[in-house]
């Protein structure tokens, strides 16, 4: 069964282990997928129990129940989504496969490309290139 590529209404994101993200941990910039693995709640959305964000597995528990993000194995509201991988936008906005939905969505594509802008002004990469303290 493949679920490489969905769409998450709660959070507005693309979802599936065909999408590039980074970890839903306010501290964390791991790059992840959006795939069953990662998901707080262990199915689409988070079921009854998870808030449906991904995380990478050190941000990911397991105690009673399916695995969930510290805010709901707490009973916390959830994390803010974080926005697209860069590399998942660069992919939208410019790969064949999406240029129909590119044509039916011009204000979506606007609005990822000025999330791009303001992500390449403070680069997720800066943790790759970090001067050392
Ligand atoms: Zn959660
Ligand atoms: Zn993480």
């Amino acid at each position: 069964m493949g679920w490489s590529l969905g769409y998450d209404s709660n959070w507005s994101r693309d979802i599936g282990y065909g999408v590039p993200a980074i970890c839903d941990h306010p501290d964390c910039n791991k790059k992840i997928d959006r795939g069953l693995a990662h998901i707080c709640g262990g199915e689409p959305y988070g079921g009854e129990s998870g808030c449906g964000l991904y995380f990478c597995a050190n941000h990911l528990y397991v105690a009673k129940g399916p695995i969930r993000c510290a805010q709901c194995m707490d009973g916390h509201s959830p994390f803010i989504a974080k926005p697209d991988h860069p590399d998942w936008i660069v992919w939208k906005l410019e790969h064949a496969s999406w240029q129909q939905w590119r044509d039916e969505n011009p204000a979506e594509v606007e609005r990822m490309k000025s999330t791009l802008a303001a992500m390449s002004a403070t680069p997720l990469a800066a943790e790759t290139i970090k001067e050392p303290k």
